[in-house]
């Protein structure tokens, strides 16, 4: 990795659009400048780099300025700072990455793939290819499938799609989240020319300049409302934000990128506050071994939560089960034959008791009616294995075996969204934006879709001669996009999990109906599976 000195956002006469373009910026700071920079290595935190600058207000400072520090350096932190790296306008931007975690060590694939993995849809793929890190991912290192079945425990319907039915290849890649957040931060050191990885470096402090209420909604139907607004009331003096980390080291930028994952420190600090739920569930992982390898992403619906088989690499299999607390815990002290007949019964047991309720005698007889019909004759899937017809008939999911590598494991599961995705000068990126429940694997694709609609608002301000910082680009141009994509996906994802949820016979015979119905009109089963294979990127 190659850094500018001093840092683009103070050159004068760089010769490329990029700078002349920030050297244009409204920054209130004058341009008196002398800057040192010994840079031992820029991996392990021990370079020096001393700005001297006097301030319009005559204050002389003495730290590091940067256009972009991105706080979190996941899967989507790294994503903005590969892209920043490959975008013709923003690749000179000097941009720090910062992370609590020590630098991984680099991704080999093991024997057993890691039990955290993403699905990431072609939009996603798309957005992958452009920042520069796709021939790392690439199957077969991921694994690719062209089928998804979706199917409930509680009825007789299902829907399976065929990617070929829309002339794709394939549906998604289904990956070692190590593996993405490995192939995105080599990308980051390879075409950011002037980008610095800083870890491992706690957030002491944020300051913003920024002087007005916490931003967001009311947060009523919160979850928590963790707006401390710690820094998020003090003018740092050159109209910069400024963090403070954990060495006492100062990092002016115009623009936090907070990519710090659902508990979100920054958010925090910056006093924004959070909406959303808990879902009183767990999700529970583990990469397993199955009697033969699959093509398809495999979903039942059970009345507990959705239970998922996905394809990895090397043959293996991914479940990812959304249940109980107390399931979970059962589950992750289960021996690997004991968590195979679990999972086995979960996706084949036919006898899943229905939860008799009002609605019973309101709408069973007409769901029976419905379900006689003839677009419904495949509701006679139950029986066995491919029984239905044509690629879109009902497989059943290969047997699985037991798991492999290690026990299963659980992490919490929760709906929350920030009020504010921006404030001047700090934009919010992934789960620090949103989390959202993990059923149609969106949760890192909604990541992504955040940080290619970043990047371009931040080129699109460099490439104007505007402030990447600006409240109004980021509102405009970052935002307001995002929110709109973030709470249709949101929308879309809770109704599916509370439709499933109910567990009356005759309302999940109509669900069944539905199902069946949708999986039989072509036109609305591929505009379904075009919805999810777009993503968000
Ligand atoms: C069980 C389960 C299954 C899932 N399956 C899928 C799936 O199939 N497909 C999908 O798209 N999504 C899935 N998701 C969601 C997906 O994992 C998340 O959306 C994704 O990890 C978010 O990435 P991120 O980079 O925003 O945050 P994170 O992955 O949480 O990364 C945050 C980074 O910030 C760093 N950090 C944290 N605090 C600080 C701090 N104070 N200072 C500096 N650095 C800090 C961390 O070390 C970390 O590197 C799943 C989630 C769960 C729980």
């Amino acid at each position: 990795m190659r850094r500018l000195s001093p840092g683009i956002f103070w050159s004068r006469s760089k010769s490329n659009e990029a700078s002349r373009a920030l050297v244009r910026c409204n920054v209130p700071i004058s341009t008196t400048n002398t800057n040192t920079n010994t840079n031992t290595n820029t991996n392990t935190n021990t370079n020096t780099n001393t700005n001297t600058n006097t301030t319009t207000h005559g204050v002389h400072l003495t730290e590091d300025i940067y256009d972009a520090v991105i706080v979190g350096a996941g899967m989507v932190g790294a994503a903005v700072a590969a892209l920043l790296g490959t975008n013709r306008l923003t690749s000179q931007l000097r941009v720090a990455v910062v992370d609590v975690k020590p630098q991984p060590t680099r991704f080999r694939p093991s024997a057993v793939p890691d039990l955290r993995v993403s699905t990431v849809t072609p939009g996603s793929i798309e957005l992958l290819r452009r920042a520069g890190a796709w021939d790392d991912i690439r199957p077969p290192l991921a694994a690719s499938f062209a089928n998804m079945q979706v199917w409930d425990s509680s009825s007789r319907g299902y829907i399976r799609w065929d990617a070929r039915d829309t002339g794709a290849e394939q549906m998604g890649i289904v990956v070692e989240n190590t593996l993405l957040q490995a192939a995105l931060l080599a990308a980051a050191e390879r075409n950011g020319r002037n980008t610095e990885l800083i870890w491992p470096a706690e957030i002491r402090s944020l300051r913003l300049p920024y002087d007005g209420p916490a931003a967001g909604p009311s947060d009523s139907t919160g979850i928590d409302s963790d707006g401390g607004g710690e820094g998020g009331g003090f003018k740092p003096p050159h109209g910069l934000a400024e963090l403070v980390l954990g060495n006492g080291r100062v990092l002016a930028t115009r623009l936090v990128v907070a990519a710090d994952g659902a508990a979100s420190r920054v958010r925090q600090m910056a006093g924004l506050r959070t909406w959303g739920w808990g879902y009183g569930q767990r999700g529970l992982v583990a990469t397993v071994s199955t009697a033969e390898p699959s093509e398809t992403a495999w979903q039942r619906f059970l009345p507990t939560g959705p239970l998922a088989l996905l394809p990895v690499r090397d043959g293996y299999s991914n479940v990812v089960w959304s249940t109980t607390p107390q399931t979970a815990t059962a589950m992750e002290a289960m021996s690997s034959a004991a968590f195979a007949a679990a999972v086995n019964k979960a996706l084949r047991d036919t006898s899943i008791p229905n939860t008799p309720g009002t609605l019973t005698s309101l709408l069973g007889p007409m769901a029976a009616f419905l379900e006689r019909l003839g677009p419904f004759a495949e509701f006679g899937r139950n029986s066995g294995s491919g029984s239905g017809s044509g690629s879109n008939g009902f497989q059943d999911p290969p047997m699985v075996l037991g798991w492999a590598g290690g026990p299963p494991r659980s992490f919490p599961l929760q709906m929350k969204q920030a009020g504010r995705y921006i404030l001047p000068r700090l934009a919010l990126v992934g789960d620090a934006a949103h989390a959202v429940h993990p059923l149609a694997g969106q949760g890192v694709n909604l990541g992504f879709g955040d940080a290619g609609v970043l990047v371009e608002a931040l080129a699109g301000a460099v490439e104007t001669g505007a402030d990447p910082g600006d409240a109004r680009i980021l509102q405009e141009d970052y935002e307001a996009p995002r929110r709109r994509a973030v709470l249709t996906m949101v929308a879309a994802l809770d109704g599916i999990k509370r439709v499933f949820e109910v567990q009356d016979p005759g309302f999940a015979t109509l669900r069944g109906v539905g199902l069946s119905l949708v999986n039989a009109t072509g036109p609305v089963r591929n505009g379904l599976m075009q919805y999810a294979m777009l993503g968000q990127a």
